[in-house]
């Protein structure tokens, strides 16, 4: 028997889940919820590789990477007659001008039903993958619980949402809902090492992840940068006790810039802290900043990590940024002078 892989970074819960189920036992559709960059969808088509894998196995779990169906499965795109997958939001809406299942944006429920009740060009499972799915309307997803009134065999829907809540009762109850939770921190790292990332920007990524590679990305990416350098400028001006002109508080920039404070807080107290236990440092770009700094004792550290929780709540609010900005500004003014 060949050596089987399932190449899939965390998710131990899920990998549980189906490593117990056959091709017997398996069900016709799953919802995978979770935040939104923890690998739902990479999950998704491993599964269904998995399952469209022709080498012999106890469970569905696992494929050989070899065969002539793996082949066809490549770690971005697929080229598998038998594995149907819309990769980014999927919008089901009724609009019914004919379109092929990968041309549009905008699936329409026929073009999904009859995509459902074709046969299998291999003689084995259909899957289809749905990433981020979206009913634009009742209707649409109404049209759905057709396929789930008399499922062909052999035919697997994984649906993957972050927010499953914005599904229908009636489509949500006929799928097994799977949770991925977010990923640890060497997770994310290991993941950003396969996407080419070195040592230093992967660590750097996950540390400002909160356990998502959408978000460890998005922190990676230039726009970020520039925020990151412009709040720890902000953050050093007023450590010092000056009022910086520069603003960076917007609608837009509050939530991720709050989180640069945070973290720059945080480090703060683990590399200067007057336990003197030496932490390390999850911003390490700003390390050597962070340890010129005085020490900040107990107290003071708290209380500025209380007052950016605060203004994290009041940021998701209609307050206006420049006064939750404010707030953490007075929490923090003058705490290294
Ligand atoms: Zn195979």
């Amino acid at each position: 028997m060949s050596k089987l892989h399932f190449d899939v970074v965390g998710a131990e819960g899920p990998k549980q889940f189906f490593a117990r189920l056959t091709t017997e036992t398996i069900a016709h559709a799953y919802l995978f919820t979770g935040p939104p960059g923890v690998g739902k969808k990479t999950f998704a088509r491993r599964l269904a590789q998995s399952l469209l894998c022709e080498a012999p196995k106890d469970h569905v779990i696992g494929y050989d990477g070899t065969c002539a169906s793996c082949k066809l499965i490549g770690k971005e795109e697929t080229r598998h007659p038998d594995l149907l997958e819309s990769i980014g939001a999927l919008k089901i809406g009724e609009a019914d001008e004919p379109m092929a299942f990968h041309e549009a944006d905008a699936t329409t429920s026929r073009d999904l039903v009859r995509q459902l009740s074709l046969q299998s060009y291999s003689g084995g499972f259909r899957i289809f993958v749905l990433g981020d799915v979206d009913f634009a309307s009742p209707a649409a997803a109404n049209a759905l619980l057709k396929f789930f009134e008399e499922p062909p065999p052999r035919v697997v829907l994984l649906l993957t949402t972050a927010t499953p809540s914005r599904l229908l009762a009636t489509i949500r109850s006929r799928l097994v809902e799977v949770r991925f939770p977010s990923l640890r921190q060497a997770e994310v790292v290991e993941v950003l090492r396969e996407k080419g990332y070195d040592q230093k920007q992967a660590q750097l990524g996950a540390a400002l992840s909160q356990g998502s590679v959408t978000r460890a990305l998005s922190a990676l990416s230039e726009d970020e940068e520039q925020l990151r350098d412009q709040v720890a400028r902000w953050f050093f001006g007023v450590v010092k006790g000056e009022t910086p002109e520069e603003v960076w508080a917007s609608r837009e920039t509050l939530d991720e810039g709050l989180e640069i404070v945070k973290t720059l807080v945080r480090d703060w107290i683990a590399l200067r802290s007057e336990s003197g236990a030496a932490g390390i440092a999850l911003a390490v770009d700003y390390a050597p900043k962070l340890k010129k700094l005085p020490k900040i004792d107990a107290a003071t550290a708290t209380n500025a990590l209380t007052k950016i929780g605060e203004a994290q709540k009041l940021a998701r609010t209609n307050v206006s940024p420049a006064l939750v900005s404010e707030l953490v500004r007075m929490s923090l003014s003058g705490t290294a002078a």
